[in-house]
């Protein structure tokens, strides 16, 4: 997994194409992120205990990584990470811009 927790991604497939949000959640072993304020569902909530009442709550669902693509925070485009050397410290950086994310 390439991607990070706060970076700025793309949507680009599904019910959310074309929108972009910050990563919130990572989950490596399913392949999928979390994305701040997408993918939201309402989930309907029930009372289960007197005097609680049922009512519904938006969660935001994980989306495949395959279906995002990081947007470069410096030159705003949708990119790949690369990687490159820096004094021997393998360095994330923009394929497009080369700057570092
Ligand atoms: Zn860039």
């Amino acid at each position: 997994m390439k991607l990070r927790k706060n970076d700025l991604v793309l949507v680009t497939s599904g019910k959310e194409k074309g929108k972009t949000g910050k990563i919130e959640k990572i989950f490596t072993s399913d392949a999928k992120v979390l994305v701040e304020g997408l993918n939201l569902y309402k989930r309907h909530v029930k009372a289960r205990t007197q005097g609680q009442k049922s009512e519904i709550v938006t969660i935001s669902k994980p989306l495949p990584v395959g279906n995002v693509a990081l947007v470069c925070p410096k030159c705003k485009k949708q990119t790949r990470i690369a990687f490159m050397l820096v004094k021997d410290v393998k360095q994330r950086v923009c394929s497009k811009c080369k700057a570092e994310i």
